[in-house]
């Protein structure tokens, strides 16, 4: 109970767990902790990436409503995770066990990421190498017992240094204790072998697989074998992903970003860009106005620390409601009755007294005196813990929404999306990029305006960008969730959902204001939380929480409601950060069985993936970024279910090829020969980068769209 009590708390801070599992075998001792501790005082919150003492450590924090941001990730036998952390949560997981090992991000801080990051990565390079060793487990001489399928084997270059990663399966799925190792050569004659690591997805076995290892030159051959004996047929790696854009013309213009764009940057590009560019661009306001960056107003009446009740206005904060001030008093008289009035802006609540003149209120008489009396202003909650206690003479204190932005504008937000082309009446194919439905994935937005942008400037310059805009009609949102993204810049930069509080009772206690909302891509009606797929929660405090039903939410109306609008838009991309994947349907499975969302056809999977290789390699041209093919693929396969995503009901009820980018591809770092995570809000440069690459992305996603257009034309 301590444990859980400890964790409801954790939670309410938006616990992010990004990478995660390993081989769960009973060998897997933690290895050695980073050289000098990481620590956080007990108030500072950072985004972490934590070395997790056990699988049990990590399934308790998933069941504590821990959020999943990423997949889990083979590492040298180890857990490895991205939290969102207080220091003293950080040092309750440090007493379990386990060890920070890199500051992912701080709050407002990029600076100090680069020297924890090295720091942590040589520690754990040195671990990695003892994991390494070779398995020697003796097999006798006994036949094989099982037999090896190689599913993926591909290899590519970038920076110079060239990756081999592969997948493998063995028939002996119920032994967790089966190693598979990967051998190797290349074609001047070096050798070389690898660990594999079991992924197990719902306690289902799925295959082995380890992150891309740097080999010296291109693999011509691959061989696995296991514990148990078998061996897999050798196989050539092929190269990934194969594909690249048609090179740029000389000329062509790009590098529109220059900074973090907040939503109010964001609102007077678009405006700027449908004034410059009349002849391509309309704006479309989206339908459903948000709630706008607005709060209740709330304050603590009495003492959270000995006992409160907590008082909240019923209407928002910049409805007159902040400054309103709240108190207790002793009526100074013998036998007087429990009262609530309100004048001049003040909640005067006369506390009841005995014989003696003592005050006998409770903080429960309390809180449902103002609830009976001044429910159209007030609503009242005792503070968890202080339940039946002596309510005290205190105040005024004042009501607040606690809100800190000031270029805010406080009232309903208007989503809009651009549409672009020549053509914007329907007629042409049309392909959607929407982006950060997720408030706190600042570099979003970024891609799809770099996009926007690059297929509007280049149309004047360029015919074969102009040929896309004859015939492709283009629509882009670039930030679903205003309101989150106005508190994830001015008030708390973690928020991921939006800001409407579906919360009752104790949890909408201030101390709980960092996790309020709901997430928007887990408020759709396919494969939801509501059907049972796995992966959202009921629990308003929660990463994840799916709202009070499909569709509760503003946010997620207007996304579906462009879509339906306009019945020509084939392809759609959904774009988040971070982790560097390039997933589509199905997104969500059932917990009993993992039984997935309806798989597509073998001629639509062929299309995603066929696509998606176009696409890979169109990111790749930027600046090398390669997306691993263990990231490509179904997001139920390749991250983890995710109910009531967008992409599934764009998929699934509109038959739109619906992919989602998580863009912000972990980096290698050749000194301590690391994959390193690059965070929610990087510092900007990164961001830029990401933005230019994925533009890129998004702009063969048109190409497709075309290519798909004039093959069917062709098909009649
Ligand atoms: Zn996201």
């Amino acid at each position: 109970m301590i444990v859980r009590r400890r964790w409801t708390a954790a939670a309410t801070t938006a616990i992010l767990i990004s990478a995660v599992l390993s081989h769960p075998g009973p060998s897997t001792a933690a290895p050695a902790a980073p050289a000098a501790p990481i620590t956080l005082t007990s108030t500072e919150t950072a985004l972490v990436r934590v070395q997790l003492r056990d699988q049990a450590q990590l399934d308790r924090l998933v069941a504590a409503g821990a959020d999943l941001a990423n997949r889990p990730r083979a590492r040298d036998g180890r857990i490895l995770a991205d939290l969102v952390l207080t220091g003293a949560q950080l040092a309750d997981l440090t007493a379990q066990g386990a060890t920070a090992v890199q500051i992912v991000q701080r709050p407002e801080d990029g600076s100090r990421h680069h020297a924890e990051s090295v720091r942590a990565a040589q520690a754990r390079t040195a671990a990695g190498l003892r994991a390494a060793a070779p398995n020697q487990r003796t097999t006798a001489a006994a036949a094989a017992v099982d037999t090896l399928q190689v599913q993926q084997a591909y290899w590519w270059t970038t920076g110079g240094q060239t990756f081999l990663q592969a997948q493998v399966t063995t028939t002996a799925t119920d032994d967790p204790d089966v190693e598979i190792t990967v051998s190797w050569r290349t074609a001047d004659g070096a050798t070389g072998s690898f660990p594999l690591f079991r992924f197990e997805d719902s306690g289902e076995y799925q295959y082995h697989y380890a992150l891309p290892q740097p080999v010296p030159s291109r693999p011509t051959q691959l061989t696995a074998t296991s514990s148990l004996g078998g061996v897999s047929r050798a196989v050539t790696p092929a190269l990934w992903p194969n594909a690249s854009p048609p090179p740029l013309p000389t000329g062509y213009q790009k590098d529109f970003i220059d900074a973090y764009l907040t939503p109010v940057d964001i609102q007077a590009r678009i405006k700027r860009l449908a004034r410059q560019y009349r002849d391509l661009v309309d704006v479309i306001d989206l339908p459903n106005k948000t709630q706008g960056y607005r709060r209740t107003a709330a304050a603590y009446l009495g003492d959270p620390a000995v006992a409160a009740v907590v008082v909240e206005s019923v209407r928002f904060g910049d409805q007159g409601m902040n400054g309103v001030q709240v108190r207790t008093v002793d009526p100074g008289r013998s036998n007087r009755p429990l009262t609530v009035g309100y004048r001049d802006r003040v909640l005067t609540v006369s506390l009841a007294t005995d014989s003696g003149g003592k005050t006998v209120s409770t903080t429960d008489e309390v809180a449902a005196a103002i609830n009976a009396r001044q429910s159209n202003r007030f609503r009242a909650t005792v503070e968890d813990g202080s339940a039946g206690l002596p309510m005290p003479v205190a105040g005024p204190a004042r009501l607040d929404d606690g809100l800190q932005g000031t270029e805010v504008p406080a009232r309903p937000w208007t989503v809009q999306a651009l549409r672009l082309g020549v053509h914007r009446d329907g007629s042409r194919i049309g392909v959607l990029a929407y982006s950060q439905e997720h408030a706190r994935e600042w570099a979003t937005p970024l891609v799809t305006l770099e996009f926007a942008e690059r297929m509007l400037a280049n149309a004047r310059t360029d015919p074969a960008t102009r040929e896309l805009l004859e015939q492709v009609d283009i629509f882009v949102i670039p930030m679903v969730n205003p309101d989150g993204a106005n508190y994830s810049f001015n008030d708390y930069n973690f928020q991921r959902k939006n800001l409407v509080n579906h919360c009752t009772g104790p949890s909408r206690d201030p101390r709980y204001r960092t996790s309020w909302g709901v997430d928007i891509n887990r408020n759709y009606t396919v494969g939801s939380y509501f059907d049972g797929y796995v992966g959202a929660s009921a629990n308003c405090l929660s990463g994840t929480y799916a709202g009070t039903g499909e569709l509760s939410e503003a946010e997620s109306r207007n996304v579906i409601a462009l879509a339906q609008a306009h019945s020509n838009i084939k392809f759609a991309m959904n774009v988040h950060s971070y982790g560097g994947y390039f997933m589509w349907p199905p997104g969500a499975y059932r917990a009993d069985g993992r039984i997935t969302l309806p798989r597509p056809s073998i001629d639509e999977s062929k299309m995603f993936l066929d696509s998606a290789r176009r696409i890979v390699g169109a990111i790749a041209q930027e600046r090398g970024t390669v997306t691993w093919p263990s990231q490509t693929g179904p997001v139920a396969d390749v991250l983890y279910s995710a109910a009531g995503n967008s992409a599934d009901q764009l998929y699934y009820e509109l038959g739109i090829f619906a992919w989602d980018f998580e863009v912000g591809n972990d980096r290698w770092n050749p000194t301590t020969g690391e994959w390193e995570g690059v965070g929610f809000q990087p510092p900007f440069d990164e961001a830029h980068g990401e933005a230019q690459e994925y533009a890129g992305g998004l702009v063969e996603m048109v190409r497709v769209a075309r290519d798909h257009a004039a093959a069917q034309a062709a098909t009649g």
